[in-house]
């Protein structure tokens, strides 16, 4: 497969992203606004099939509203959004997401176990009363994550990083190809983390696409093939490799990175 080439918006305007028939997810044209100033404008964007990509900018820079915009959770003001090729609406069972942590009612009364099977409602038309199967399921990928034996805890009772897996542990359940998560890492502990990586890069090397929100920047040249970078407009996309450098993260981040930080990332292969 031929890299994407490296495309840098210049200012006022943004470079059209390249065709990629070959996407996950394809954004055209997204325009999201919760009032008069769009939150998320114009932006294109072609997430790879079969790769970990992150998405970078700086707090409110639209990266959840991106995510909940394509899913459909919000609405949008204008753009088309396609799944593998499809338009979203036809392909919602191949999609799995994780919310921001922040963004979830912990006090709703529920175990552990029917967490995980809430991710297979689209299932239960199909199989009926089979709740037994539908259930070792759940277990089996509350043990992927490390939390087969939380399953009849209260959810609201695990720590931050417990909950995390067992939100990680739904989005397997569903099965999907395509895993949209906002934010897997943040406030978890380094085991969890490591937890959380090696489920993602196992989802990978079966061939699933997976998109993070991500916010630390140390650590997106050892867990992601591609970035996409924004701040409301799409600013850089492509492989980590060519396209995660201070020249993007300086327009992404607009020079509140320090130099010495951006110095500290490592960015310049093998060195
Ligand atoms: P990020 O995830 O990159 O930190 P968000 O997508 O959450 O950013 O937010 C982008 C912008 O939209 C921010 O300015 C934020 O304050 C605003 N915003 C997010 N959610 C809402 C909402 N429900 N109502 C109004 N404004 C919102
Ligand atoms: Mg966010």
């Amino acid at each position: 497969m031929t890299e994407p080439s490296v495309t840098l918006a210049a200012s006022g305007g943004q470079a059209a992203a390249p065709a990629r028939p070959d996407a996950a997810l394809s954004l055209r044209g997204l325009t999201v606004s919760y009032g008069e100033k769009p939150a998320v404008f114009s932006v294109d964007a072609a997430f790879p099939a079969g790769e970990m990509t992150a998405i970078i900018g700086p707090n409110g820079a639209g990266k959840s509203t991106l995510l909940k915009a394509a899913l459909g959770v919000i609405p949008r003001l204008s753009g088309e959004v396609s799944v593998f090729g499809q338009p979203i609406e036809t392909v919602r069972g191949r999609i799995a997401y994780v919310p921001q942590r922040a963004s979830v009612d912990w006090d709703f009364p529920t175990t552990v176990i029917d967490v995980v099977m809430m991710g297979l409602y689209r299932q239960v038309g199909l199989l009926g009363r089979l709740t037994g199967a539908l259930k070792a399921r759940a277990l089996s990928c509350l043990d992927r994550v490390g939390m087969a034996s939380f399953a009849d805890r209260q959810i609201g009772q695990l720590s931050g990083g417990q909950q995390q897996r067992v939100f990680l542990a739904r989005a397997l359940a569903q099965d999907a190809d395509l895993y949209l998560l906002d934010e897997p890492f943040a406030g978890v502990d380094a085991a969890t983390e490591r937890a959380i990586i090696d489920v993602l890069k196992a989802l990978k090397a079966e061939g699933k696409a997976v998109v993070c929100v991500h916010h630390d920047l140390a650590t997106v040249r050892d867990y992601f093939d591609n970035v996409f970078m924004i701040n409301v407009r799409r600013i850089a996309e492509g492989p980590v490799r060519t396209t995660f450098n201070g020249e993007t993260l300086n327009a992404t981040y607009g020079g509140r990175l320090a130099a010495t930080h951006i110095d500290q990332l490592n960015l310049v292969e093998g060195a």
